[in-house]
């Protein structure tokens, strides 16, 4: 029996914090998991520079709140989900992650909580538990499940090193050439055939 886990950001969805970087002209916001591939430094780093420019939760969720899914995700997801079960595994926030949800149709996230003062300033955030998607992972094959896992960054690698079959989705190139045991995928119609295959 087999399960689908995705990453969100760059798969189905454009990064958010890049999104919030270009609306608020706040260069120092263009960090990824792309670049730096220790979560918790990067979310460190972000929440110090939200602080240094007064920069609130929902001023954040206002520009969330314009973003679209990535062309041709939602026929992605809805031709995934007729075939198989689908759980999305992403480090974003529930506070987020709403307003993207709702355009791709609610399908089941797994993610994390921000820490919010009652001014709306992101004074800190709780992981569910640390390295999540490889243990979400490690705990549907616990149940039985065949998982085929695809992401597009370095905080997906331990979620496809854990799957039955990992698949990389447009990855930046120091990815691809380090990680060549994942097959790379470039189009949702591509990633739809390697996760059913
Ligand atoms: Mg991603």
């Amino acid at each position: 029996m087999m399960i689908c886990c995705l990453d969100l950001e760059g798969v189905l969805v454009p990064e958010v914090w890049i999104n919030v970087a270009r609306k608020t002209g706040i260069k120092d916001l263009l960090l990824t998991t792309r670049d730096i591939p220790d979560y918790n430094v990067l979310m460190r780093y972000r929440l110090k520079i939200l602080k240094k420019h007064g920069l609130r939760l929902p001023d954040i969720q206002r520009v969330i709140a314009r973003m679209r899914p990535l062309p041709g995700a939602k026929t992605f997801l809805n031709r995934l989900r007729a075939r198989t079960q689908v759980i999305i595994l992403s480090d974003t926030f529930y506070e987020f992650a709403d307003p993207l949800m709702r355009q791709i149709g609610y399908p089941t996230l797994f993610c994390n909580r921000l820490k919010v003062a009652k001014s709306g300033l992101i004074t800190g955030y709780k992981l569910r538990q640390s390295n999540g998607k490889e243990k979400a992972v490690r705990g549907l094959r616990k149940l039985g499940f065949e998982v085929r896992a695809a992401g597009d960054s370095y905080n997906d690698l331990t979620m496809l090193k854990s799957a039955n079959r990992g698949i990389l989705f447009n990855p930046p190139a120091a990815i691809r050439r380090k990680y060549k045991r994942f097959p790379v995928t470039r189009t949702h119609a591509a990633l739809l055939k390697q996760l059913l295959k």
